[in-house]
């Protein structure tokens, strides 16, 4: 059977050819080791340009020689005319500076457009050609934008994948762009588009909705009887070898060698190519107000700025170097004696070994991009820095990166006072709390590698999809409508069936730190003890902690874990009402949270007997939000011939053996000899695992949901406070 083949595209292939030596140089750049890692069966073909046709037929050989490499190469020949148009005034004048916010910078012509198209239109007929039915497409950045819309014109069952490697930036600035929407209507054709950053994926659905009128969705774009998925996949590095490189003798000796040089001396480090997103001015600028404001530091604090030559043939990176060399000889200048310089300029690129040693003898990195889709200079300095003694990062909150380095300083690069603090913090900040926060951050980088970001982007561009739904709910924050609903229920038995997490206490950070407080437990007592009150406890918790909460309390019986296990106030033992004891599935869910977990910063796994659950209230926000719609999917999926409900609790994810169910425990219960003979069922709770309750008492009984949200329950309380008052003073007065 022929093997499914995976074409990844981008600009250029990974290697160049040497007319000199007559001889290919293989490239290592970071998507060749990405992909190298990728642990799934593919043959992967790289389609990428060539300047001359001598490259291509060299590369074509190549193919033939090293017919068991894992990548085949396809060449494609762009004329160099065309090429100078599509990728230095097209791609780097116009898409390079927007997608980067600096839309001053940007020199639209409609001839530059056209060859853009045309270079994407040469790749789409090379590539229709050897296209076939269930191959998988990976394109890589902004220089092909065209490329999904031409590709799926030619091919209907392929699958099209786009990762944008820059920001995509505010649709107020995308706007800007003359052919903005050719480029939206096109990469809607992909059935996936990747980004790094949350953000990116906000603008990017902000201007399709508003340019293109699409209403605005975060997971997936219907459009024109097509769906794109959209994701977030932050890039990564192989953490493994920068370790390994960090730890051979050559660095070593670079090391001891810049080390020797500090002459005790505190180090800032700077790494970035000389482009106008890296902020290197302003940095400068805000290191002079540095030395300005805290003379203390002279002689005692260098800042060691490498600048890597790009585009130096441009204006704007002429300037921009003008403007970076007058900086630093004015700050010298200044402030340099005849022991000290405080800026030590490099402007050249580095060898691997030079470099990894001066991450490993600095004190801290400082990074001050203006905008940057990523950067992997923060990631590769966490790898090597020694974990007994290692430095700070100071990172701009405007590089991707900010969000996945939970334990970074990020910073304001415009806001001196934010920066000064910064530096000062890191210059006096502990050894214990330096190894916190890089072995936390380091831990994620060993967990999610440049592999891990490939396979993940792979794996979610094998699959797809998604859905939405309303009712009239009465609110109880009006005094009317809460002494109508008294009055139904005044003089009859009630079976109250309280929640615990964000009913009865408030959601705290940590589920560990929400305990009942004195007031909470006062008023759980005095309800227990009134007559024609039958009390239970229903939450997703385990048997172990309600016990922990309720233990003084005589008359309150306990539902844990959604309701598949009991303990009536009666007896002294807990019941199990799930079916079988070792549940197939739990390992299963297990791989995919663990999955989820290594992913995304600040999530965690609760195990419990009949379920388990991911949390993710101290994830990056919207990320996490993100990532758990992900999840839903994914074990929706992977779980679905199992005898288990997935759901959603507050910033929780949570699969349960079906047994476990609000709805299903109030059945069970209400047939039980516990339950009180034509009592009134009232059920609160504040949650999604809640409605289960609330559809399952429908209209034989009361439902009371606690927040705004959309609710299968016929009663609503804003918040929880509102229903401590609602059990206080109303509830406990009818009874
Ligand atoms: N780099 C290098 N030599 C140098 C300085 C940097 O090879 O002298 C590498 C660095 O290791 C990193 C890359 O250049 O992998 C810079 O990547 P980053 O994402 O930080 O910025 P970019 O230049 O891609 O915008």
């Amino acid at each position: 059977m022929r093997k499914k083949k995976c074409y990844i595209i981008s600009n250029r292939l990974p290697f160049s050819y040497d007319k000199k030596l007559n001889k290919l140089i293989a490239g290592s750049g970071g998507l060749v080791t990405a992909l190298s890692g990728v642990d799934i069966n593919y043959d992967f073909i790289w389609a990428g340009s060539v300047s001359d046709s001598e490259t291509k037929s060299k590369i074509e050989k190549l193919n033939v020689l090293n017919n068991k490499d894992k990548f085949k190469y396809l060449p494609i020949n762009i004329p160099d005319t065309l090429y100078s148009s599509y990728y230095n005034s097209f791609c780097n004048d116009v898409l390079w500076p927007l997608l980067h916010y600096q839309s001053e910078l940007v020199k639209f012509s409609s001839f530059h457009w056209e060859s853009y198209l045309k270079v994407n239109i040469i790749f789409a007929e090379k590539l229709s050609k050897v296209l076939q039915k269930g191959d998988i497409i990976w394109i890589h950045d902004f220089h092909f934008f065209m490329l999904p819309e031409l590709l799926r014109m030619e091919k209907q069952n392929i699958k099209i994948g786009f990762f944008l490697h820059i920001p995509f930036p505010s649709s107020e600035i995308f706007k800007q762009l003359p052919v903005r929407e050719q480029i939206l209507n096109s990469l809607l054709k992909s059935d996936l588009i990747g980004f790094h950053d949350i953000a990116y994926l906000r603008h990017f659905t902000t201007s399709t909705s508003s340019i293109l009128g699409i209403p605005s969705e975060l997971l997936s774009i219907e459009y024109n009887g097509h769906i794109a998925n959209l994701g977030v996949f932050p890039v990564s590095i192989d953490t493994h070898a920068f370790k390994i490189k960090s730890q051979l003798k050559t660095t070593n000796k670079y090391h001891m060698k810049y080390t020797e040089a500090k002459t005790g001396m505190k180090v800032i480090l700077g790494i970035d190519r000389l482009d106008y997103i890296k902020g290197l001015p302003l940095k400068l600028k805000m290191f002079r107000t540095f030395l300005r404001k805290n003379p203390q530091y002279v002689e005692k604090l260098q800042l060691i700025q490498v600048a890597v030559p790009t585009r130096q043939e441009v204006q704007d990176y002429i300037k921009l170097k003008e403007e970076v060399d007058l900086l630093i000889g004015q700050i010298n200048g200044e402030f340099s004696t005849a022991i000290y310089t405080p800026i030590k300029y490099i402007y050249k690129s580095l060898n691997i070994h030079e470099l990894l040693a001066l991450y490993q003898s600095s004190d801290m990195l400082y990074v001050s991009s203006k905008r940057d889709g990523m950067n992997l200079v923060c990631l590769e300095y966490l790898a090597a820095q020694n974990p007994s003694n290692p430095g700070v990062v100071i990172l701009s909150e405007f590089a991707g990166a900010s969000s996945t380095l939970s334990h970074a300083l990020k910073v304001n690069p415009w806001d001196y006072k934010d920066i000064s603090e910064s530096i000062i913090c890191a210059l006096e900040m502990s050894m214990s709390e330096k190894i916190n926060r890089h072995s936390t951050m380091l831990k994620f980088l060993e967990s999610y590698t440049a592999s891990d970001w490939a396979s993940s982007f792979l794996t979610a561009l094998e699959k797809n999809t998604i859905e939405v739904q309303h009712k009239k709910v009465i609110n109880l924050n009006t005094a009317a409508e809460k002494r109508k609903l008294l009055r139904s229920i005044s003089g009859k038995d009630i079976t109250l069936i309280l929640d615990y997490d964000g009913t009865l206490v408030p959601i705290a950070k940590k589920p560990e730190l929400a305990v009942i407080d004195n007031k909470s437990n006062k008023l759980i007592k005095k309800i227990s003890k009134k007559y024609g009150i039958d009390l239970i406890i229903l939450s997703g918790r385990d048997s172990k902690f309600l016990t922990e909460q309720f233990r003084d309390i005589d008359k309150v019986s306990l539902a844990s874990e959604h309701g598949s296990k009991f303990l009536h106030h009666s007896s002294k033992r807990w019941k199990n009402l799930t079916n079988s004891k070792s549940h197939i599935w739990y390992k299963q869910a297990l791989v995919i949270f663990e999955t989820f977990t290594k992913r995304t910063p600040g999530s965690f796994i609760e195990k419990k007997e009949n379920s388990i659950a991911w949390h993710y209230r101290l994830a990056p926000n919207e990320f996490g939000v993100f990532q758990s719609r992900k999840l839903l999917m994914e074990l929706e999926e992977g779980l679905s011939n199992s005898p288990v409900t997935v759901g959603e609790g507050k910033k929780i994810v949570e699969v349960k053996a079906n047994e476990a169910n609000k709805g299903n425990f109030i059945n069970w219960y209400k047939s039980t000899n516990y339950y009180l003979e034509n009592s009134i069922v009232i059920a609160i709770g504040d949650d999604l695992t809640d409605e289960d309750m609330f559809s399952m008492i429908s209209n034989n009984g009361v439902s009371i949901k606690i927040g705004k949200e959309f609710t299968h329950a016929n009663y609503r309380l804003d918040y929880q406070s509102d229903l401590i008052e609602f059990l206080n003073t109303n509830l406990l007065s009818i009874t």
